[in-house]
């Protein structure tokens, strides 16, 4: 049996949530018991979201394959529990990619190349290869953007045909869009949603579902006054209030019936859900007993997406601490050795994420000293890891200059290096990415943290731990706790003689889940919350 499809567009501003919209409803489908794949397409032009500014894009979400995708994906991953492949992250610049690679090759065949029907055909088959991949009942197609976006076009058609090629049952149509509040007038305003609708039935699309955000509650009035205008049923046009985590959404969801109707539509039975384990798992998130306050020391904490999924697994890790962690975003350009105490005396962790080139980095070596000589809970991430080394070698063993080659390449102390493998590629697409194993060393923090003498988490970076350096590097206190058990690259760095002081060279945040959290990122608050003053 083929999947059914339900495609997800965003109308009047974007940033209203499709991906957790999708999501949620993604996990709802799931826990009644059918097989769901997602994916995203993004209108822009780049080939992936690799090389993008985290300030315009936010994070990169790595797959366990290791493609450079939308932060979306993430999303996905976190609401349905389980891998989504880099097939599921698709641009406008892949798609033409593709098209012209075929075209140099003669494969158009003598044809003109043109949107309708070339670049159509490429986007259906890019949906079709997701909607094959692990026979899903439903596939969620995301369409990134806002509709009526220039770019967007071309896959706003292709979604339109596929509902005319296919039977009608078995497309879904779901526009997420927005109900503005007007404080002067007390009013609820639903024109912005019309003429969204009315752009959308203008490219061949009449929605099935409205879902309606919205900071206030919305009356059968205003639903019948949005039904009537937008030509939906009443039950499709479905409340999403602004709620105190994303992972009351599919509550929310479940309880306009959305899951219940989507179900009803594709002829599926009804099944019983439960959603009691879930409904805990949100009790504990915003009502928690405990609090705790976390640094997190970066270049990017202007836009808090660009850390999304280091934000959501200490969500999680705060979860099963029945704990509240209070995120103190601290810009690393403002610190410096002299003034790091007027920023982190207060907080109960501290925690340096990854990032690339040399903007902020002393602010975040800076922030690792206060960690390690005041016995501060310390997770350093990637870049983080680096920063943990390069601390530790300038201060602990007097390496004066003592650096990354990827920040300073004269450093007299290369302590973090490009491997050999590494040198000399083209930026895009070409880092150390996806699941690698590593080995833990028993006794450490992290050995105790996972419980298993070997896991596999996800990397994402070009530079390492100098192997030419290690022996001296470790013959102190600073030890190694993780080793990639093929090439004996230093995955994890510890330092013992404190409370708990953590650096990996891969991106544990990847992996946690609601419920679920990243061991080490569990630890790390369980440590914060000892520490607490
Ligand atoms: N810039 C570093 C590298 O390329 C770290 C990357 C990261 O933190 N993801 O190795």
């Amino acid at each position: 049996m083929a999947s059914n499809f339900i495609f997800v567009t965003g109308g009047v501003v974007s940033g209203l949530g499709k991906g957790v919209t999708g999501a949620s409803l993604g996990m709802l489908l799931k826990k009644r018991g059918y097989r769901v794949n997602m994916m995203k397409l993004d209108p822009y032009l780049n080939v992936d979201p690799g090389t993008m500014n985290p300030f315009q894009h936010g994070e990169v979400f790595v797959t366990e394959n290791g493609a450079e995708t939308d932060l979306d994906l993430g999303h996905y991953e976190r609401y349905l529990d389980q891998p989504i492949s880099e097939n599921s992250s698709i641009t406008t610049g892949q798609i033409y990619s593709k098209l012209l690679a075929k075209e140099r090759a003669g494969g158009l065949h003598g044809s003109t190349m043109q949107v309708i029907p070339h670049v159509t055909d490429t986007i259906k088959e890019a949906i079709y290869k997701v909607a094959e991949e692990n026979a899903p009942d439903v596939t969620i197609v995301e369409i990134g953007g806002t509709v009526g976006d220039i770019e967007s076009l071309p896959f706003i058609e292709a979604i339109s045909q596929m509902s005319r090629e296919m039977a009608e049952e078995r497309c879904i149509f779901i526009h997420v869009t927005l109900i503005p509040y007007l404080k002067a007038s007390g009013e609820l305003k639903t024109k912005p949603t019309q003429h969204s609708v009315a752009k959308l039935l203008s490219l061949g699309i009449q929605p099935n579902v409205l879902v309606c955000r919205t900071e206030h509650h919305l009356d059968t009035a205003i639903k019948e006054k949005i039904a009537y205008a937008c030509a939906v049923p009443l039950d499709c046009v479905i409340e999403n209030n602004d709620c105190e985590t994303i992972y009351e959404v599919p509550l929310m969801l479940a309880k306009e019936g959305l899951d219940v109707w989507v179900c009803q539509y594709f002829g599926y039975p009804a099944v019983k859900i439960d959603l009691s384990e879930w409904t805990k798992m949100v009790g504990r998130l915003i009502a928690p007993e405990y609090q705790v306050s976390i640094a997190l020391v970066g270049k990017y904490v202007a836009l808090h997406d660009a850390y999304m999924s280091v934000v959501e697994a200490l969500k999680h890790a705060g979860g099963f601490h029945n704990t509240k962690v209070k995120i103190k975003w601290v810009d690393s350009e403002m610190l410096t050795m002299d003034n790091v105490d007027n920023y982190l005396a207060d907080v109960d962790g501290i925690l340096v994420p990854g990032g690339f080139g040399v903007r902020g980095v002393e602010g975040k070596i800076a922030a690792v000293h206060y960690a390690r000589t005041k016995k501060i809970p310390f997770f350093g991430i990637c870049l983080g890891l680096h920063m943990a080394v390069i601390e530790y070698t300038r201060h602990v063993l007097g390496w004066e200059g003592a650096n990354s080659t990827e920040l300073d390449v004269d450093t007299p102390y290369p302590v973090i290096d490009l491997m050999p493998d590494q040198a000399g590629l083209q930026i895009g697409g070409t880092m150390r990415m996806g699941a690698y194993e590593c080995q833990l060393v028993p006794g450490t923090f992290s050995a105790k943290a996972y419980g298993q003498a070997q896991v596999s988490e996800r990397h994402r970076h070009r530079y390492e731990l100098n192997p030419k350096l290690e022996q001296e590097i470790f013959a102190h206190g600073l030890k190694i706790a993780g080793i990639n058990p093929e090439r004996k690259l230093v995955e994890i760095v510890e330092i013992p003689e404190h409370p708990w002081f953590v650096a990996v060279q891969f991106h544990p945040e990847f992996i946690s889940r609601p419920g679920k959290p990243q061991p080490l990122f569990r630890d790390f608050i369980g440590a914060s919350l000892q520490n607490k003053k």
